[in-house]
């Protein structure tokens, strides 16, 4: 196996358990694993490993890859459009379901494409998608999205969501019958899933949200994904609307349910958990289940904001960060959702707000305990060689690079992202995705994007002004 030596970084960052940090670090990867971290690596290992490549990190920071925990992939084809702006939550999600009914597999593959390529050149190496509308009669939009998503090199965690009843926003052209989804589930799952250290795919099953479906179908989710041994993820308790429905319908707030349902604990993961109260918060940590932030998101609805610090001094270590669909947050740039994340908890919470480091465990370690992977996350012999080089050696960053932590989520963006490496595999190299033509993949999205619009536009008066 080919061993390669990243020499000399100005720091290593390795967000272990003991964020560990090397100045003037190396880094020895072999075939898709770390086989050593640490200083004067040439010098420790000489006569014991023969390196085949060196690579010279010097004026770079390298990091472990990001791991985002929370996405909706094909949303990136429908963002910055006016029909859908200065809407909240309820009403946005209404015309987003008249634009739903016509996903299909084109839409699939360029949402991985545009988002995911736009993850990895923001330093993710780890990615979530939660796919909840399938439209009757449609069939492999998941597969469309793990073939896409192979091909640009990013390790991918598709969960496979959907509808079971029909509601003032769900439309009845994307509702599934148990039978249907728990058979596709299983299917994907045999076809795709790989439960291995390293693996490249791991398939989930979910509600959107799990309170607006029929009891039947959650209970054949959580029966499902016991017997095919795989995570379950959803949304929970992203709008006050949502505590309100809870409580009319089933005299309870939306974690209660969870708990009554047995959605809590190591096997289950949710998006934006930001109406919570103290006990509830307390729950969360207890029963270990993993949370995923998206404060890009929750600002753009006017959701709110994540109990970020009351989390973790709670105890919470499932934390991750994640970019939401396009369609809320407009891009699928990790780098400005961390920094963003840190502003959102100085904002809402004050001094008692997280720290940047705090804030790099979420998109890092923290991320990986959401997916319960312990193979990436952090960098450390044995690990996945999954890590970014972060060149802070240019103008923009200059008289900021005190703290390389401090210097990447107060300062850092996405010009920072030199090369990024998953798996072992070099998938960006100076900004650019080494695996797939860019421009032929942005002409693609491009022209599947435009026709999506233009179908929903017959339905939706306001789309037409967006296609001018
Ligand atoms: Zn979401």
């Amino acid at each position: 196996m080919k061993r390669t030596l990243y020499k000399n970084a100005d720091w290593i960052i390795t967000m272990d358990e003991a964020r560990t940090r090397y100045r003037h670090g190396d880094l020895l990867i072999e075939g898709n694993q770390i086989k050593a971290v640490g200083t004067d690596l040439e010098k420790s290992l000489a006569g014991t490993v023969d390196i085949d490549e060196v690579v010279d990190a010097s004026g770079r920071v390298i990091l472990p890859g990001f791991v985002n925990t929370h996405h909706h992939t094909w949303q990136t084809l429908i963002r910055n459009i006016k029909a859908t702006q200065g809407l909240r939550l309820e009403p946005w999600l209404t015309t987003m379901y008249e634009i739903y009914k016509d996903l299909n597999t084109d839409v699939a593959r360029a949402g991985i494409y545009a988002s995911l390529g736009d993850g990895l050149k923001t330093g993710v190496t780890t990615s979530n998608d939660l796919w909840y509308p399938h439209p009757v009669g449609v069939t492999g939009l998941v597969d469309a999205e793990i073939e896409a998503a192979r091909e640009l090199g990013i390790r991918f965690h598709p969960v496979r969501a959907y509808h079971s009843v029909t509601s003032d926003i769900v439309p009845p052209e994307v509702v599934d019958t148990t039978e249907g989804v728990m058979a596709d589930a299983e299917r994907l799952v045999k076809k795709y899933h790989d439960p291995s250290r390293f693996s490249m795919c791991q398939v989930g099953i979910g509600p959107s949200i799990a309170q607006y479906e029929t009891e039947e179908i959650v209970r054949a989710t959580v029966d499902l994904a016991e017997k095919l041994d795989i995570m379950v993820h959803g949304h929970l308790a992203e709008s006050q609307h949502e505590v309100e429905y809870t409580i009319e319908h089933f005299g309870c707030r939306p974690v209660e349910w969870f708990r009554r349902h047995d959605m809590l604990g190591d096997r289950f993961y949710y998006a934006h958990c930001i109406h919570l109260n103290d006990e509830e918060v307390e729950l969360m940590a207890k029963t270990n289940t993993g949370i995923s932030t998206c404060p890009i998101s929750n600002m753009y609805l006017s959701s709110g904001s994540c109990r970020v610090p009351d989390f973790l001094r709670a105890g919470v270590t499932r934390f991750g960060i994640g970019v939401d669909g396009a369609a809320s947050s407009n891009s699928a740039n990790m780098m400005e959702e961390i920094r963003v994340s840190y502003l959102l908890n100085r904002l809402s919470w004050g001094d008692s707000s997280a720290n940047a480091e705090d804030v790099l465990y979420l998109a890092t370690a923290g991320g990986a305990r959401v997916l319960n992977r312990d193979d990436i996350g952090y960098l450390a012999p044995g690990m996945a060689a999954d890590f970014t080089l972060m060149n802070w050696s240019q103008l923009q960053y200059a008289g900021g690079c005190n703290d390389p932590v401090d210097c990447i989520v107060l300062s850092g963006d996405a010009r920072m992202v030199e090369e990024v490496v998953v798996n072992g595999e070099l998938v960006v190299h100076k900004g650019h995705l080494t695996k797939v033509d860019e421009e032929e993949k942005r002409q693609y999205v491009t022209q599947v994007g435009r026709e999506l619009l233009t179908r929903a536009s017959a339905r939706i008066e306001g789309l037409k002004a967006d296609l001018c």
